[in-house]
Parts: structure tokens; sequence; C-alpha cells
């Protein structure tokens, strides 16, 4: 039997990592370590809790001592390390949480494995979950590889690149068995209503504004993300050790034109009159050293282990769109309590 500890499985991807692997592995034991921040929801994982191969455990990755204890007790064969800090507007405003949680954080796990593994590197696997915004910014038709130069711009990203180097780090100095993979932007179920695409369909079904900033210019690539936890299953079993593999979706979208095709959904399944859910569109205040496009080159992980997109993004959105439209009282929970002071603090006074 395999013993894996997934943190950050309360959240957005990694409850549906965690889902995955309790769903798909009967024979593993699914420990989920989540400190439960504002971002954290046990409600995402409501259809497996009571799994018998499943386990919650409730810590903070940045307390060594809880992790070290956790470690020696539960004796993991594996870490699937998603718990972070990841909103990047949050990180403008509160750096040093982003620091303490990605970086030290991640330092703590790694510790914690180097030490219980020593000796059995070869039998065990760090994978850290990390993102394409290491990469900083593109210009029109270039593409991120693995071998592109990191080049971080905010401190959510910058954070975020210090975690993948010391993974690197660990892998090169002690041996241990890691694994990296950088991912493009998320969408589907369960996504907390501070980013994009969720909070512009909880904004257009609320007949509210939709914040876009800027011009709307900046470029995504998007990828569904069942197909990123299916990523994260292969490349767990597949991968060699020390490697890093790029997941996207082929998949790019600027902003607005996202918002615009979001509207009109939204007009035919809410019966509106086409054009009327666009009307709520509200240019804000672009966000400081906003990168202005991002676009992953996921050949390798296509070629060697080969993953691809299961569904294509219209398709996606329309799942997505319609999880949020039949699950209110899963949105109403989450943007209710803190989720307003965050959200008057983010979008007024510009
Ligand atoms: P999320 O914010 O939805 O979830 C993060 C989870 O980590 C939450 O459940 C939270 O409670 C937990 N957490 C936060 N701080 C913690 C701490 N100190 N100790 C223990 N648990 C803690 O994030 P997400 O969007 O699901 O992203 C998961 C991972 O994937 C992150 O590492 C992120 O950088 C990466 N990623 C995200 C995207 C994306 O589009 N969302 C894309 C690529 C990579």
């Amino acid at each position: 039997m395999k013993k894996i500890i997934i943190t950050g499985g309360a959240g957005f991807i990694g409850s549906h990592v965690v889902r995955r692997f309790v769903t798909n592995y009967p024979d593993y034991q699914i420990i989920n370590l989540d400190k439960l921040t504002y971002a954290g929801n046990l409600a995402n994982l409501k259809d497996i809790e009571d799994k018998p191969n499943y386990k919650f455990v409730k810590g903070d990755i940045v307390d060594l001592e809880f992790i070290n204890k956790l470690f020696e007790q539960e004796q993991p064969d594996a870490v699937i390390h998603l718990a972070a800090e990841s909103h990047v507007d949050r990180s403008i405003t509160n750096p040093l949480e982003f620091v303490m949680t990605n970086v030290v954080g991640t330092v703590n796990l790694l510790n914690a494995a180097k030490n219980l593994w020593k000796g059995q590197y070869d039998q065990k696997r760090f994978y850290h979950v990390s993102t394409d915004e290491v990469y900083g910014t593109l210009g029109d038709t270039d593409m991120f590889t693995e071998k592109t130069a990191y080049d971080p711009h905010s401190p959510y990203s910058a954070s975020k690149a210090s975690s993948d180097h010391f993974v690197r780090a660990y892998y090169d100095t002690y041996g241990l068995n890691t694994v990296i993979s950088n991912c493009s932007n998320n969408y589907g179920s369960f996504h907390f209503p501070e980013k994009l695409i969720p909070l512009a369909i909880h904004n257009i079904t609320q007949q509210k504004p939709v914040p876009v900033y800027g011009k709307g210019e900046n470029v995504r690539d998007w990828l569904w993300v069942e197909d990123h936890a299916r990523a994260i299953d292969v490349i767990f079993h597949k991968a060699a050790n020390g490697t890093t593999y790029n997941i996207g979706g082929h998949n790019e979208w600027k902003n607005i034109d996202l918002i615009q095709l979001l509207c009109s959904i939204l007009d035919k399944k809410l019966n509106r009159a086409e054009g009327e859910s666009a009307k709520l569109i509200t240019y804000v205040t672009d966000r400081a050293g906003h990168d202005l496009r991002y676009a992953i080159d996921a050949t390798k992980l296509k070629d060697e282990l080969g993953w691809e997109p299961s569904i294509t993004f219209e398709e996606g959105l329309e799942k997505t769109v319609d999880w949020y439209l039949h699950n209110e009282e899963w949105l109403n929970n989450v943007t209710s309590g803190n989720y307003q002071d965050y959200y008057s603090e983010q979008y007024t006074n510009r």
C-alpha cells in the first residue's frame, strides 16, 4: 500500500487531485493535509470524505514541528504538494504570507521528506505542483518550454519560482526524488470566485458589474482542472526523477474575449436578450506588474508521457457554467463572510 500526503487538498485543484487519487487508487492511502485558509473548503470533498482510503488532517505547512511529527507518525511514501497562497492580487497586498506558505512551507516539507526517506530516496517521490507564472511574460508568438528561464514579476510568482528552485536544489544536493510541473490557468468546478472565470460567472448571474483589469488585453492559456489532475496523475506515476513538465491547454484567450464568451453563454442559459450580460463588463485599473501574455508548450508531456487535454475549451466552459448554476449553495457559502470584505477592498475606489 502506498501512503501519499496531498497538501492543499481542500483547495480548488487539490480537491480534484484528492478525488482522483482516492477514487482511482483504492489501494493507496490518501492524507489530505490542509490548513483550511479562506481558499480551503472541505465541502469540495463531500462525495469522498467517507471513503476508507481517505483521511483529512488540518495543519499548517509553515509549522515545522507539526510537519516533522506528522511525517514521523504517518510514514508517507510520497508527497504531492499543492498547498499554497495562490491569488496574485492577495500577494500584492501581503507578500510575506506568500513567502511563508509558498517558500518556507515547501522547504519544511522537503526537509521532512529528506529526513524520513534517507537511504531510500529511489522508492519515494516528492511532487511539487507549480505554475507557468514563474516564467514571466511573453511576446506575441513564443511559448514557455521547460527550458525557459525563470522571470517572475509578482510576489506570488516570485514565491512559486523560489519554491521550484528549492525543490530542484533538494534533487541536485541531496538526491531527493523530486518532480515539478508548471501549469497554465485552470478553470472548472469548486473554483473560488476571486479568480476570473468563477468571479465573472457569479457576477453575471447576480447582475453585478464584472470587473476586467485594464482593457482586458492580457492573454492566458486555460486548462480544465480535471485535465490538470489527470496530468498530475500521469506525471506522478511515470516521470523520471528530477524532471519538470509543462502542462497547458494550447488554448489562449484574451481576458476580454473570454468574458464576452461567458456573457453570451449565460445570456442563453438565463434566457436573457443577446448582449444583455455584456453590459455588466466594467473596466477597472490594471493590476500592478500584470504580465501581458502566458502560453505553454506542453509538447514534452505529450511526447514522453502521452498526456493531452481531453476536452475542448468550449466543452469545459459549458460544464463549468452548468456546475456553478447547479451549485448555488456552494457559491453562496463561499461568497458570504470575509469574501465580501475582500471583494469591496479589491474592486472599489478605482
Ligand atoms: P487554492 O488557493 O484554491 O488552494 C490552496 C489550498 O492550500 C487551500 O485549500 C488552502 O487552505 C491550502 N493552504 C494554504 N496555505 C496553507 C498552509 N500554510 N498549510 C497548509 N495548507 C495551506 O489554490 P489552487 O488554485 O488549487 O492551486 C493549487 C496549487 O496549484 C498551488 O500550488 C498553485 O500555485 C498551483 N497552480 C494553480 C493554478 C491555477 O490556475 N489555480 C495553475 C497552476 C498552478
